[in-house]
């Protein structure tokens, strides 16, 4: 990966020393200033108030496992829209999909090699950066109903109530909403929300839109705003 600033700070929270240290090794020589630790708690705690550019954490960990902890940061704090890369040693697609769907934006499967772990750091740092970029700026702030979307704050109200979004949820909202009444396939979400991620499958794509219903809608069975395109796919409503 190209050698990031200085200034990045990444968290490692990896419970096994000797990965840990093989992390905060290339992490280092790659230019991030590392943090560290091998406890779930300790690192919620550690997260919640200071912003990192990077969170890499292992789903194995004691007192606080790397899925519950991945929600927690997604849910509050200073790390709602942080990159966040999980290692885990299981290798089912289903955890992959658990992992990716409490948040995280990546997965590698122990044991990784430190060249793949590096190359999948640097796509994520780069899309994160593109898509800080899109939000710059000139983008344009959707509003539909009783919906409003700031694309440059990442912010979303309901009637003037602000919404809490996941980064996938805020992303997937904006593709829609940026485009009202264009019928998106899974596909085509998946492409352009999830980029270079491999192990997202279209049933993510679904259960992204049923949490977004369930936050926006009036009545989520009923939805005003994400319609379905039966067969097809999903589009924001047109016509306010
Ligand atoms: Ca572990």
């Amino acid at each position: 990966m190209a050698d990031a600033p200085g200034s990045w700070r990444v968290l490692v929270v990896e419970d096994e020393l000797p990965v840990r240290e093989l992390l905060r090794l290339h992490l280092g020589l790659a230019g991030f200033e590392v943090e560290e630790t091998g406890d779930g708690r300790e690192a919620l705690e550690r997260a919640r108030d200071t912003p990192f550019d990077l969170v890499i954490l292992d789903v194995m960990l004691p007192r606080l496992d790397g899925v519950s902890l991945c929600r927690a940061l997604r849910a509050r704090g200073a790390n709602t829209a942080t990159p966040i890369l999980m290692v885990t040693a299981r290798d089912a697609e289903s955890d992959k999909v658990v992992g990716l769907e409490s948040g995280a934006d990546d997965y590698v499967t122990k044991p990784f090699g430190i060249r793949e772990l590096l190359a999948r750091v640097g796509a994520l740092m780069r899309r994160h950066r593109r898509q800080a970029d899109h939000g710059g700026g000139t983008a344009r702030h959707v509003t539909a109903g009783r919906l409003r979307l700031d694309p440059d704050r990442r912010e979303v109200t309901v009637r003037g109530q602000p919404v809490e979004l996941t980064r996938q949820e805020f992303d997937l909202l904006h593709q829609l909403a940026r485009q009202p009444g264009l019928v998106y396939s899974r596909a085509a979400l998946l492409q352009k929300v999830w980029s270079d991620d491999v192990y997202v499958t279209e049933r993510t794509v679904d259960s992204v839109i049923s949490r977004l219903r369930k936050k926006i809608e009036h009545d989520p069975q009923d939805p005003e705003l994400i319609l379905t395109a039966w067969g097809v796919g999903y589009k924001f409503v047109d016509g306010e």
